[in-house]
């Protein structure tokens, strides 16, 4: 798997369509595109604003809770 460098990004806006918000963190575009986020490439990694950075994270914690459950 392809790890996005760790560069500090700077001035980037949330990939989340109809956000504006600067980017707080650069996440795996398949990921967000899972955790139901609407973003207009996955095939890139995106950037998440704080607010959609914790929406994924929610989702994605449900995500692993359900595929334990299913084991
Ligand atoms: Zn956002």
């Amino acid at each position: 798997m392809r790890e996005p460098r760790h560069a500090v990004e700077q001035a980037r806006k949330c990939d989340v369509e109809g956000c504006s918000r600067d980017a707080e963190r650069s996440i795996s575009g398949k990921k967000v595109e899972k955790a139901g986020l609407s973003i207009a490439d996955p095939t890139q990694s995106a950037h998440l604003c704080k607010e959609h950075y914790k929406e994924f994270k929610k989702v994605t914690k449900k995500d692993r809770t359900l595929e334990r459950l299913g084991w």
